[in-house]
């Protein structure tokens, strides 16, 4: 490739927008291009990573016996109503009409088109297990798009979905794709952790996020330094009850009229993912000033892990509910904080608590208007807008860290991480209501048992330059980097010998398999180095007059602090 004919569009300056290293080094590198909130054109230099990405992630995809499809980006809403969540989910999803007022969903994933696949396909044992993907967009109306790639609204998804006859196999399906994964991310270059994550009641243990390690990172990983303990946040303070567990409290400002906020809204408005098998106790007071008008709305969510039947909980008929906190029915919430009906006091945390909404919502009535549980809609009450973020990495690390680990290896430590990957172990949750069946041997029908597995293609570019950048760039490393080697010559304008020698020396790259850029715009050397090192490009030859005549080109990777005076021919020894 010459860089005259490819489109090198560095920048000076990042956009003010652009909060991270990774956001900022992009777009100054011309790698992504920003169309709208959360929607970026990947540009050529961009794309170059993402093929690479995407080549090592199909080849392992492949080798791990997964079998490669693409669904479509825009499905019809019918899908979605079988499973519920074209209701359950909040603005994330993207509901869009046709012609015919028909309605429509951009995906965000595809559990329930690879079901509709696997219910018409995959009919009898004998074709399972099958495993299903495809590199292909999404859109999730996040409801804060940030950090560039890191967080957008589009971006690519490779999902895949397996299907099992049962548990047993299911569970070795799930290893497959675990393992798989590592080997991944092995070749990717990045420092990352496989963290056990919360699966809800159906995983048990099944359920792991990878995580790039990165200060920047959205993520806690509560970690043990002396054995291969690592776990995410929800999942960290489920492993450790031995701190007492308050309730995370939740100010909201009422807003004018009431509105038909979702739990998924709240769990959008809370940015955190909204999780099937975790319940809220939604409680609310109103605040009013002296001529007793409303100035404020105060909510509290209580939120409870395991799978519950909600009239059970309302009636106060579970006890020793597996909750994020102590308190699980309303008379011991009322009973704890010395309230009564139409009025709650503050409830104090001392542990902080990520908050996880859920679809189900059960409002007590004497404080809140209440919801219309059908449909999840509040009625009573709009939630505010103007939320302030809480640490809860900040607060994390006050409770558990320094506590000793759960395999009893050590103590606890924490750092950030990027979530770059998922794999969760799903059951029977998309292949009940979809009725996804395949006959026995002696010719029943049974429920197919299903995993589904993602990685963020686009996630993971911002997530390397995380983790490898310094001051004049980004450092790829050598396996997605947009390009291998950078040959520079310099003053190729005036020498001939260079101009031939440059050239030369691209062919036979090229020609061996290096993915090799030829800077032959006529840069001056300062600029031309400056691009390169911005763009990140691991390996750099220098050709110069000077060094032909000794016989020598300067070798130097990009983190090197200066360069080696080589033979043409060792220039293969330092790039394959
Ligand atoms: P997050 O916790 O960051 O919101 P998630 O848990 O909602 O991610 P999954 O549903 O597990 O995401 O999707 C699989 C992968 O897709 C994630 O591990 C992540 O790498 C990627 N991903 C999810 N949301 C985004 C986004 N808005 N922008 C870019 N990549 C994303
Ligand atoms: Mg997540
Ligand atoms: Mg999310
Ligand atoms: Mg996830």
């Amino acid at each position: 490739m010459k860089a005259s004919q490819f489109l090198v569009s560095t920048l000076k300056e990042a956009p003010a927008d652009a909060e991270v290293a990774s956001h900022q080094l992009m777009m100054r590198a011309g790698m992504i291009k920003k169309l709208g909130a959360g929607i970026y054109t990947w540009m050529p230099m961009g794309l170059r990573v993402l093929r690479k990405i995407e080549g090592i992630v199909r080849e392992e995809m492949n080798r791990a016996g997964a079998v490669e499809l693409l669904m479509p980006v825009i499905q019809p809403a019918e899908y979605w109503q079988e499973t519920g969540r074209y209701q359950s989910m909040g603005p994330e999803l993207l509901r869009i009409k046709d012609r015919h007022d028909r309605d429509f969903i951009v995906q965000p994933t595809s559990e329930e088109v690879v079901t509709d696949i696997a219910r018409q396909e995959l009919r009898s044992y004998k074709q399972l297990p099958r495993n299903l993907y495809h590199i292909q967009t999404k859109f999730r109306d996040e409801r804060r798009p940030r950090f560039g790639v890191m967080r957008s609204r589009e971006f690519i998804m490779k999902d895949a979905y397996s299907f099992d006859r049962d548990v047993t196999s299911a569970k070795a399906s799930y290893q497959v794709m675990a393992k798989a994964y590592r080997a991944i991310f092995d070749r990717f270059g990045l420092r990352y952790r496989a963290v056990a994550a919360d699966s809800g009641a159906i995983g048990g243990d099944l359920s792991e996020e990878f995580q790039v390690i990165a200060a920047t990172g959205e993520d806690a990983i509560v970690y043990c330094p002396n054995s291969d303990y690592a776990a995410n946040m929800e999942k960290a303070e489920a492993l450790a009850p031995s701190k007492p567990r308050g309730a995370a409290t939740l100010a909201l400002t009422k807003t004018a009229t009431p509105g038909k906020s979702t739990c998924a809204d709240v769990a959008q408005l809370l940015n955190v993912p909204l999780q099937s098998t975790v319940k809220s106790l939604v409680l609310a007071t109103d605040e009013t000033n002296e001529r007793g008008e409303i100035v404020k709305t105060q909510v509290w969510l209580l939120l409870l892990r395991g799978d519950h039947d909600m009239n059970e909980i309302k009636a106060g008929k579970v006890p020793g509910l597996d909750v994020g906190f102590r308190f699980a029915t309303v008379a011991e919430v009322i009973d704890h904080f010395g309230t009564k009906p139409g009025y709650l006091g503050p409830i104090n945390t001392s542990r902080p608590v990520k908050i996880v909404a859920d679809r189900e919502v059960a409002v007590m009535s004497d404080w809140i208007c209440g919801a219309n549980e059908a449909d999840f809609h509040m009625t009573g009450v709009n939630w505010g807008r103007d939320l302030p973020e809480p640490d809860v990495i900040a607060d994390l690390r006050n409770v558990v860290e320094g506590d000793p680990s759960p395999d009893g290896k050590g103590t606890l430590a924490i750092e950030r991480g990027i979530e770059v990957g998922h794999v969760f172990y799903l059951g029977t949750k998309y292949s009940k209501p979809m009725q996804a069946t395949f006959l026995d041997e002696t010719g029943k029908p049974q429920l197919m048992e299903m995993g589904c597995y993602g990685i963020g293609i686009t996630r993971l570019p911002a997530a390397a330059i995380e983790q490898n950048h310094d001051e004049r760039g980004i450092i790829w490393p050598d396996a997605i980097a947009p390009f291998g080697v950078v040959v520079c010559p310099i003053g190729m304008d005036r020498s001939a010998e260079v101009k031939a020698a440059a050239q030369k020396l691209h062919d036979e790259l090229e020609a061996a398999g290096v993915d090799v850029i030829l800077d032959d715009r006529g840069e001056r050397p300062g600029a031309m180095f400056a691009d390169w090192e911005l763009v990140g490009v691991p390996h750099r030859v220098v050709i110069s007059d000077r060094g032909l005549k000794e016989g020598q080109l300067e070798y130097q990777h990009r983190r090197d602090a200066a360069a080696t005076k080589v033979a043409a021919a060792e220039v293969f020894g330092f790039v394959k």
